[in-house]
């Protein structure tokens, strides 16, 4: 994007320029909604989360709408070792069981969640915690998993999305930032766990959002160049699509393609993936020329 302005600053300053450079992104984005999924490695050291926290103030500040939907896998993993609890699997699929949803419920919604809203309010914002139980934000069923070789396997108490209702989020102050638990439940109460990519991705079509912004542990999608690999720093659904089906897309990069794909459908001017285990990588990504991840749009 070109500065409006008409001319650089003559004199050599950096912190000048940097605030020249946010500017036009801040006009095109004033009141527009990012939504920001936040987990994975860039969750788990406490400096991180403290940067992450200010960032999210940032952007409010300046006049944007950040919807924060985490996950925490690693932290529950971490308390089920603490009580004793063995993870089970069936056929190499990770089940989330009653207890297990338990712990995944109170670790999720209790403390990841609450630990992010007291980061935020450290730094001068305001923010609500939710978790997609709230006002229905996320109902969802029991998702129909099936193993690599197609067969229907029950992984227990996993969902997938069958409807947004933002209504709840209408409910929150104008100043608010909403931080929600990716938790979603059935009509009859019933909690799942939802995969936190596939939430963010939901909101953020349900939003009209400007932006997903999906933070993760690598640069963005890698692909397979030479010997090595490349960061793919810019494409379009199409291509991101033709990258799926060459079969670079695995493990945990496939949620993310799926929510890009969700987002972008539903509207979303532009999914990017981005390295949050680098400082101020979202700032990066939204206010500067310099965006770092991949970007991806319709
Ligand atoms: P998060 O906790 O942020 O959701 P995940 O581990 O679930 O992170 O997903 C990111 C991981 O996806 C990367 O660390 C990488 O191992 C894997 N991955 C698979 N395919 C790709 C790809 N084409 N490009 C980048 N990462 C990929
Ligand atoms: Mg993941």
């Amino acid at each position: 994007m070109n500065a409006i302005l008409p001319e650089a600053p003559t004199r050599e300053d950096k912190t000048v320029s940097t605030l020249l450079e946010a500017m036009p992104y801040i006009q095109s984005f004033w009141g527009s909604t990012i939504v920001v999924k936040y987990g994975g490695a860039a969750m788990t050291s406490r400096r991180l989360q403290a940067e992450f926290a200010r960032d999210i103030v940032l952007l409010k500040l300046v006049g944007m709408r950040p919807i924060v939907v985490h996950g925490g896998g690693p932290q529950v993993t971490d308390m089920l070792h603490r009580l004793g609890m063995d993870a089970k699997f069936v056929r190499g699929h990770r089940v989330t069981d009653e207890e297990t949803m338990e712990v995944a419920k109170m670790v999720l919604i209790g403390k990841v969640n609450k630990d992010l809203v007291g980061l935020v309010h450290r730094h001068g914002g305001t923010a609500v915690g939710l978790s997609g139980e709230d006002g229905q934000l996320l109902v969802t069923d029991r998702l129909a998993h099936r193993d690599e070789n197609g067969e229907p396997i029950d992984i227990g108490l996993v969902g997938s999305i069958r409807e947004v209702n933002t209504a709840v989020l209408d409910l929150l102050a104008e100043g608010a930032i909403p931080i929600v638990a990716s938790i979603g439940s059935d009509e009859n109460g019933q909690a799942y766990n939802v995969n936190a990519d596939t939430a963010a991705g939901a909101l953020a079509a349900a939003l009209d959002a400007e932006k997903l912004v999906l933070l993760t542990d690598v640069a963005g999608v890698l692909a397979p160049e030479g010997e090595g690999e490349r960061l793919v720093s810019e494409c379009t659904l199409p291509e991101l699509d033709a990258l799926e089906a060459s079969g670079v897309v695995t493990g945990g990069m496939v949620p993310k393609v799926a929510a890009v794909r969700t987002a972008l459908q539903g509207g979303v001017h532009s999914a990017h993936i981005v390295d949050g285990t680098v400082d101020h990588a979202l700032l990066l990504e939204v206010l500067t020329d310099s965006g770092c991840g991949t970007k991806v749009v319709p």
